[in-house]
């Protein structure tokens, strides 16, 4: 009988498990084109519906891997560390943890992705930076971990180039929100990359694909049982997605915002969640003691040592380095910006995080189809937090747009997604739990 991808989607449909061979077929084929969108699609659908048991998303990362090329990094002189977000709303981390780390005396090589749904991605955000080439070869990206300890790029056609097509395919079909399948797509990069742990911070809340904290736990144990089958080394924390992290919603506008908090000009959530995955990686890998790598962290930050590893991963990427000293005369700037105003007073009991990523995607911050392209000037400023007390009129943001229309329907949408009480609201903890090797 010939292969038919029609089979394969019966099986998932009837829930149950796919053999490993069929599931190689299915997805190499979709990336050389035998298999098309529509069969993928419905395929993805059904493993949303009915899910992928242990071995078929074991099988499905290795699959991803195995569609490109691996990068060893054994010429480099110091531990190496890859961080990954399962995705959220104005969460910049990336874009400081990965330099803190570098000036730490840690490396990290980091293969990072394009927004997906409603939440952000690290490859659009280094975008929006003049003149950067975020799909390196795998020389380019070997020597410059060796040279500045500090690399941020796309995955390509030499780098889990299915996961890539995968990834922009979920984006388009409503299949993202799904453990196994994010899983295997976050595994399978940082499986493509040898390092010595792998930090993964899956977020729990509105902003984020696990909306409750249940879940997102359920999907760090997968991420972490997949890294413990491959013999790789990793750590989740659970944190907080239910207010987006930062105060920036918008591809140049968190670059500006990550520049802030690298110089330590910026305190807040943003800052002090990159702090404690740095802190905890380098308690991993090195003699220090947690103390004094939260302390040495800080330190990076106040005195620009970690803005010069920006700095230089911007250089040797292409960039133009000005953004970390003069980022007003680098990025890209939005014709219209309107102030936000506070509709009503009392305290901020709850902010619709997602509903915040869908008005940036709707101002052109994101993408509706893979092939759109993205407004890198567009987005969102939103400053309280939740606890926050919020008089009446009070500025509480600003919305950076093309034309004045939208900026007037992104306004809307702001509102409609806070929700002010009367009474005081204690603010949500930042980091819920961490998960290690089991
Ligand atoms: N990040 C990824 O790399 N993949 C997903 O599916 C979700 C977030």
């Amino acid at each position: 009988m010939t292969w038919d991808p029609r089979n394969v989607i019966d099986v998932k449909r009837a829930g149950r498990a796919v053999a490993t061979p069929d599931l190689r077929r299915l997805i190499e084929g979709y990336v050389t084109g035998e298999v098309g969108e529509g069969p993928m699609a419905a395929f993805l659908m059904a493993s949303v519906i009915q899910g992928l048991d242990a071995s078929e998303t074991a099988a499905m990362t290795r699959i991803f891997v195995d569609s490109g090329g691996t990068l060893s990094l054994t010429g480099i002189d110091r531990p190496v560390v890859d961080k990954h977000s399962t995705g959220g709303v104005s969460d910049g981390v990336s874009l400081v943890f990965a330099p803190l780390v570098a000036a730490l005396g840690l490396a990290c090589v980091k293969l990072a992705g394009r927004g997906l749904g409603h939440t952000g991605g690290t490859i659009d955000k280094l975008g929006s930076i003049p003149g950067m080439r975020l799909d390196r070869s795998l020389d380019a990206i070997a020597a410059q971990a060796c040279s500045i300890g500090c690399v941020i790029a796309s995955q390509t056609a030499d780098l889990v180039p299915a996961d890539g097509a995968v990834y922009a395919l979920r984006d388009a079909t409503a299949t993202v929100r799904s453990v196994p399948l994010i899983a295997a797509s976050v595994m399978s990069k940082k499986l493509a990359v040898s390092s010595e742990l792998i930090v993964l911070d899956v977020k729990a809340g509105s902003g984020a694909f696990m909306r409750d904290v249940a879940s997102a736990v359920e999907l760090a144990e997968t991420c972490v049982a997949i890294a413990r089958d491959h013999d790789r080394r990793a750590i989740a924390a659970v944190t907080d997605m239910s207010q987006p992290l930062g105060e920036a919603i918008g591809n140049a506008l968190e670059v500006r915002e990550a520049v802030e908090v690298l110089h330590g000009m910026r305190r807040g959530r943003l800052r002090d969640l990159a702090v404690a995955f740095a802190a905890r990686s380098v308690a991993e890998l090195t003699d220090d003691v947690p103390e004094d790598a939260r302390a040495r962290a800080e330190a990076a930050l106040n005195d620009g040592s970690a803005a010069a590893v920006f700095r230089a991963m911007v250089e040797a990427e292409g960039g133009d380095p000005r953004v970390i000293d003069e980022p007003d005369a680098v990025l890209p700037s939005a014709p219209v910006e309107l102030p936000i105003t506070a509709p009503a007073e009392g305290f901020l009991g709850a902010t619709d995080a997602a509903a915040l990523g869908e008005a940036a995607r709707a101002l052109g911050a994101g993408r509706a189809r893979p092939s759109d392209p993205i407004d890198p000037s567009v987005g969102i400023v939103l400053t309280p937090k939740v606890g926050d007390r919020i008089e009446p009129g009070q500025a509480i943001g600003v919305v950076h747009a093309r034309d004045e229309a939208s900026a007037r329907a992104a306004i809307d949408a702001v509102i409609d997604a806070l929700t002010i009480v009367d009474g005081p609201v204690d603010p949500p903890g930042l980091i819920h739990r961490w998960i290690e090797e089991g």
